[in-house]
């Protein structure tokens, strides 16, 4: 396997690289990672986002030449890497064809449980915390782990704190360390990523948080569970950007005795969920059954193409399976 993908990286010519819908600061991280990884190796590359980045995600890309996907321009290259994502479903609508449809070899990179069979080469790890650990150990098989320069380990440092919480979820393990201390000892400082990600609050923002605590949390103290929820006005109300929202599900879970957080969102396409979870309680499965999404076992996302009411509706009716 290893020596195929070395193979196959060595012969390509023209990369492109791709990520879920939403970028997250893994899926950002591990763009990066992997650009920085083709700047090495010598590879014309292509970024190519299904949307744009929430704006705190922007100054990572800076040094690299980016573009949202755009149905009517016809995109040249004789590999597509698929990073962070492992269905082509999770590009969305408008970009999913274009992925499906890639006649040459597709290759992915991920850390999502159950891949779809559509890439030639597959590197899956779901027992790992972020993509960019799987990028980081795939270079090490390879005997590439050189490559991993200060660039590079922007990136990874990027997607291994934002999808660990900052080092504390169950998914993360001793090697998650070693790979953070190999960053440092690149030159990396660290607080910079987590003043560039955490400390860049707007006063709207926080409002929009204080307000979704104080007025719109629903607990279900004696099932564990907590919802808060956001009609499309109550976010035009605090000039909701995008990213504004995000953490606020694990506010929900932080509080005591709570195992299960729903944060549910609207939009003009239709409701947007975000489920966490901690302990015996997984949220994958459901959301993939009543919300046509699904994620990790203590971090899913799921979608209702309809209003705020008819979700809250469907998710009450079914809440007791969670
Ligand atoms: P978030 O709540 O941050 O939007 O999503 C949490 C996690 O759930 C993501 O890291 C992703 O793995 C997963 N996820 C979110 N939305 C979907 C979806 O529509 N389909 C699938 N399969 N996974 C999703
Ligand atoms: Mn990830």
């Amino acid at each position: 396997m290893v020596q195929d993908l070395r193979l196959t990286l060595e012969q390509s010519k023209q990369w492109l690289i791709t990520t879920h819908k939403g970028p997250d600061g893994d899926a950002v991280g591990s763009v990066v990672a992997w650009a920085a990884l083709a700047q090495q190796l010598n590879k014309p590359y292509q970024i190519l986002f299904p949307d744009q980045p929430a704006a705190y995600l922007l100054p990572f890309l800076s040094a690299y030449e980016w573009s949202v996907f755009d149905l009517t321009l016809s995109y040249e290259a004789d590999i597509l890497f698929c990073l962070d994502y492992n269905a082509p479903g999770r590009v969305g609508e408008q970009m999913s064809d274009f992925v499906s449809g890639f006649e040459s070899t597709k290759v992915m990179l991920d850390h999502h449980p159950g891949p779809d069979t559509f890439c030639d080469l597959m590197v899956s790890k779901p027992h790992l915390c972020s993509t960019t650990q799987v990028i980081y150990e795939c270079l090490e098989e390879l005997g590439w782990v050189s490559y991993v320069n200060l660039a590079m380990a922007q990136g990874i440092y990027l997607g291994l704190m934002t999808d660990t919480g900052s080092f504390r979820f169950p998914s993360v393990n001793a090697k998650t360390h070693q790979i953070a201390a190999h960053l440092l000892s690149l030159g990396l400082e660290q607080f910079k990523i987590h003043e560039a990600v955490y400390d860049v609050n707007t006063v709207s923002r926080l409002q929009l948080r204080g307000f979704a605590i104080a007025e719109k949390l629903q607990l279900f103290e004696a099932q564990g569970i907590g919802i808060i929820t956001l009609s499309k006005a109550e976010l035009e109300r605090f000039n909701y950007q995008k990213g504004d929202t995000e953490g606020l599900v694990n506010v929900i879970l932080s509080i005591a005795n709570i195992q299960v957080a729903i944060f549910m969102m609207e939009t003009t396409e239709g409701v947007k969920f975000s489920f966490r979870s901690k302990g015996e309680r997984f949220v994958n499965a459901f959301a993939q059954k009543y919300f046509g999404g699904g994620g990790h076992q203590y971090a899913a996302g799921g979608f209702w193409p309809s209003d705020l009411q008819s979700a809250l509706d469907r998710l009450m009716l079914h809440l007791k399976e969670l």
